[in-house]
This record gives C-alpha cells, structure tokens and sequence, in this order.
C-alpha cells in the first residue's frame, strides 16, 4: 500500500528549529519508504492562528525543500467534514453535553495519572431536562464516553504504548463550548480523509493517539502508523517553543546562512548527519535509514528528548544585540 504522510503545522508563530526538525524527520521517514506528503495547516485555534503565519510556513518549508504533494488543506473550513463525523460518532458511542467551567475541572481534577488531567465525569449522568435548560444559560462542550480498555499503538521509535482510556484519560472534549472542534476529532477525521497512512510527529502526542485510536475504531477507520519523535529541548530540558521565540527560523538563517546550513545542522542534531556541514533533504535522505536512526537515539539520547545545541558564541552576541558573528 502507498505510503501517505503530512506535515501538519499549526499557524500559530514563525517556525523553530523544533518545527523544522519535525517537518525533516516526517520528509525523511515517508520519503525513505517512496510515500507522498500532504500539507495540512491546523488552524483550528482561531484566536491563535494567523494566515501570514501560514503563509511564511508554506514558503519556509519551500526554502528549505521540504516538498509535499497535497495540499494545502485547511481546518479552519472542514467544519462539515468534523460536524459529520461528530453525527457518527455520537451514533456509535454516548456524547453528552458537559457544563463543566474551568473552575469546576480543576476541583474535580482530584485522580491526576502523572501530568494527565482525568475527567471525573461529573456531566455524563444530567437529565436531558437538565441539560436542555442549562443550555440555555450558556453553551456546552461535547464529551464522549471512553470504555474501560486499553487502547494500544505499536509505535514504530517509541515501541509498544496503552492507555486505559476510563482510568488514564476520562471522556474526552470532542466539540468545545464555542463551537469549535476539538484537535482529536479533526485530527482523526483529517488524517482519513486526506489519506494519510503514516503519521510522524513530537512524542508530546504519544499520549493522544490511544484517543485516536478510539475514535478511529467508532468510525470505522483504516488505522495509520505511527512514529513519536524525540522533542527537541534546550539544555535545561525545556521543550522548544514559538512562545519562547527559541530558534526561530530567521535566527537559523542568521546563523547557518542556507536553509541547507539550517537542513544540515539539524540532522547533525539529530544524529542522522556524522559532521554539521550544509545538505540538502535529498542529502540526508540518502543517508537516512529508520531502523538505524532509532537504535543510535536509543543508545545516545534515549527516544524522549533530543538537545537543541546553541552555538555559545553566537547566543552571547545575540543576547547582547551586538553584530552577529559569521562562522568559520
Ligand atoms: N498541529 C500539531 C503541531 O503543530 C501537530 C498535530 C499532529 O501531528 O497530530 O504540533
């Protein structure tokens, strides 16, 4: 079967060396197995997203020969495609509608499974007659009720991962107070629609796919595979962020002058390239296997976080504004 990946940013700020490092291991890894790449720009968060934003990702990735096939496809005007699926979905499983305020899940947050939030459940047994005149005070978010199961994936960095989806997540927000949809739901229907057979991302959504898989068996979906990558973090193992303006993408191009400069440090980083010296993807790509890439994180890095290595005397001269150095 062909191979179908994506590149799946969210418009929400200029790119980072972690996008970036993203976007490379994605092209790698569909590529290396002769597979097609779809763009989908996830601009579901409205008051985050920008189309200048989405703009620049298109014409970054472009400078940098990240090429796709597909696309681009927008979330911003899928809501039928998420509306129809969310029918489905309430035809197969209980959706209910949950009054729950902030304040309210952060008082019932009490069974906490490491980081993770788990919804008590505290809407699923409201009466319709309840549900109908609260909804009229103001208007609810959709929630679907998740089974007492494990739901595994076979990951192919992380290995095996399952989640009991009652005691580790709780029923889930498919559709929020303001109308709009939530990522597991577009995600899910997304990735069908668009064809996508390998999906390649941070492994900060490891944690998500047990969901994914949930709603893709309701809907009846072909399931894709998957690969978690390592994050990139900086040195004191803080994730990159667009928040904190960390490596963005005008400061690589300050400091590694080509975007193959650019290309060519992060799979050093990455471990893929032996010496930091300027390629194109093509280049890496013809060094690139998965099953070697993987074993070489497992035994240096581990497969959670990689390290994002500043050049110390190009981030003391950024800091103070002075001229940036050249290299060499
Ligand atoms: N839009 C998400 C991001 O930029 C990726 C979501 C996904 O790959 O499922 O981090």
């Amino acid at each position: 079967m062909a191979v179908v990946g994506r590149f799946a940013p969210s418009p929400t700020g200029r790119m980072h060396a972690g996008n970036i490092y993203a976007a490379l291991l994605s092209w790698l890894i569909v590529r290396s197995q002769k597979g097609s790449i779809v763009l989908r720009i996830e601009d579901l968060d409205r008051e985050r997203s920008r189309p200048a934003y989405a703009n620049q990702i298109m014409r970054d990735f472009e400078s940098l020969g990240l090429t796709w096939d597909r696309g681009p496809f927008f979330q911003h005007n899928r809501d039928e495609v998420y509306r129809a699926a969310l029918e489905r979905l309430s035809s197969q499983a209980r959706v209910y509608p949950c009054f729950c305020t902030r304040a309210d899940l952060r008082a019932a947050s009490a069974p906490h499974v490491g980081e993770r939030f788990v919804y008590a459940g505290t809407c699923r047994n409201i009466s319709p007659d309840e549900a109908e005149r609260r909804s009229k005070l103001h208007s609810p978010s959709w929630r679907i009720c998740v089974p007492d199961k494990t739901y595994r994936v076979n990951d192919m960095i992380q290995g095996t991962f399952g989640q009991n989806l009652a005691t580790e997540c709780g029923d889930f927000v498919l559709r929020r107070a303001d109308g709009s949809f939530a990522y597991q739901l577009a995600v899910v229907a997304d990735d069908f629609e668009q064809g996508v057979t390998c999906v390649v991302r941070g492994c900060d959504l490891l944690s998500s796919t047990p969901q994914q898989r949930y709603l893709q068996d309701l809907l009846g979906f072909e399931r894709p595979s998957y690969a978690h990558i390592p994050l990139l973090a900086d040195s004191s193992g803080r994730r990159l962020s667009k928040r904190n303006r960390d490596a963005s993408f005008d400061e690589l191009i300050g400091r590694y002058r080509t975007p193959e400069g650019i290309i060519g440090h992060i799979a050093h980083i990455a471990g893929i390239l032996k010496t930091d010296e300027p390629a194109s993807p093509d280049e890496v790509l013809a060094l690139f296997d998965l099953d070697r890439w993987r074993q070489q994180l497992g035994k240096r890095h581990g497969l959670a976080q990689l390290e994002w290595c500043e050049d110390p005397v190009w981030k003391a001269a950024t800091a103070t504004g002075r001229s940036k150095p050249t290299e060499g």
